[in-house]
């Protein structure tokens, strides 16, 4: 047989796929793990689609995604951004903002362009580089400077192939926030190299201290940000796998083509459930986030008494503590409090190289077993550190 892709073989599996496949297979484990909800989608956006189910809805819809969609989503960047996207041309609802992140790589680099892309990161940014052709630039970001990107870093790893900028604040697995002052540094630099700007703003409602930045908003980066935001954590909708790219009409297009081509179309199922969601979901959403916040006091505050150093994140729902006190490896700490104190957390090298050191702790969970898990995580470290 012929070998498979050099590009996809020299891409690892996700470092937290792999630890969620020995998780699956034990009993009683307090999960730290999963980036998703706890909570279940809220019933009346259920609702909405049962009923259009009920109504025969069940056909493909505009490869561009329904116009009921982007209208919504339109009309809500309006209103809440005063940003102009022409529900027509400017807005493409895709499969979660995974799809979306792949087509806009896709649609922007040639081989061997590079994506400047600050780490601890998602860990689909640097496959989703990499399969499309081409070359990740990491910057290392650190618990000194909060897990924020500095913009002299960024202009520093600029070179004749930089073609784009690929950034997501509030962060998953850092949950680190940026200021306007900052972002706006960094579309500076962009509109002086003319590159373009990818902002995964999925966690924007999740932010807690003060108000999200929406980086198309910031002067000069309208034209060159491809925003990329989903329904996934805000409504808690993971399963429905509805996100959408808003960018100008001739890369909205080139990545249109891309999805007509592989995907043809978004679930129609969820694109209603969608609709419902910018209509009435604003409240449930807010409960979540209030409730989101109260458990990200308790799991700070637990993890610093029980003597990992942690920053407070700002946003998402992670918090990422300094394991370096116990003497083990990222690796080593997970999968010893995994069969020892039977808590899942996820190791920070899964999310770049240098998140060794830290653990990545979803606060997506109640608060009881926050609790639990806190009283574990403390017992474990006591036995390393005596
Ligand atoms: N971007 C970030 C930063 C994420 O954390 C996630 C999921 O965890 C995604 C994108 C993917 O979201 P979706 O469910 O919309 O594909």
């Amino acid at each position: 047989m012929k070998p498979i892709s050099d590009v996809v073989q020299a891409t690892p599996a996700s470092g937290i796929r792999r630890f969620f496949d020995i998780v699956s297979q034990m009993h009683d484990v307090i999960s730290l793990g999963v980036g998703e909800p706890d909570f279940d989608t809220p019933w009346r956006i259920s609702e909405a689609c049962i009923y259009s189910l009920e109504r025969g809805k069940t056909h493909y819809t505009s490869n561009y995604g329904t116009p009921e969609l982007r209208q919504a989503i339109s009309e809500y960047w309006n209103q809440h951004e005063g940003l102009e996207y022409n529900w027509e041309d400017q807005i493409l609802i895709t499969v979660g903002v995974s799809e979306a992140m792949d087509l806009a790589m896709r649609a922007i680099l040639n081989p061997g362009d590079e994506v400047i892309c600050p780490e601890p990161c998602y860990v689909s940014y640097k496959p989703c580089i990499a399969f499309a052709g081409g070359v990740p630039v990491p910057i290392p970001c650190y618990m000194d400077n909060e897990f924020r990107v500095t913009p002299e870093h960024i202009k520093a790893a600029i070179t004749p192939r930089t073609k784009a900028v690929l950034i997501s604040y509030p962060s998953n697995p850092t949950g680190a926030t940026a200021s306007r002052e900052m972002l706006q540094q960094i579309v500076d630099i962009a509109k002086a190299h003319d590159l373009w700007i990818i902002s995964d703003e999925i966690y924007d409602r999740l932010t807690y201290d003060g108000r999200h930045t929406c980086v198309p908003t910031l002067p000069g980066a309208y034209e060159r940000t491809i925003l990329l935001n989903g329904f996934s954590k805000a409504y808690a909708m993971t399963g429905w796998r509805i996100g959408y790219a808003c960018g100008n009409a001739e890369v909205i297009e080139a990545m249109m083509k891309i999805h007509q081509y592989t995907i043809l179309c978004a679930p129609i199922m969820g694109q209603v459930a969608a609709v419902e969601a910018i209509c009435s979901g604003y409240e449930a959403s807010q409960e979540m986030v209030e409730e989101y916040n109260r458990r990200r006091h308790v799991i700070v505050k637990g993890l610093n008494d029980a003597g990992l150093k942690c920053v407070m994140p700002g946003g998402a729902f992670y918090a990422f503590p300094s394991i370096v006190e116990t003497g083990l490896s990222s690796d080593e700490f997970s999968e010893r409090l995994l069969f020892e104190e039977k808590v899942a957390v996820v190791p920070g090298t899964a999310f770049g190289e240098c998140g060794e050191g830290h653990i990545r702790c979803s606060y997506a969970t109640s608060i009881e077993k926050i609790e639990r898990a806190i009283e574990h995580i403390g017992r474990f470290v006591s036995k390393l550190t005596g």
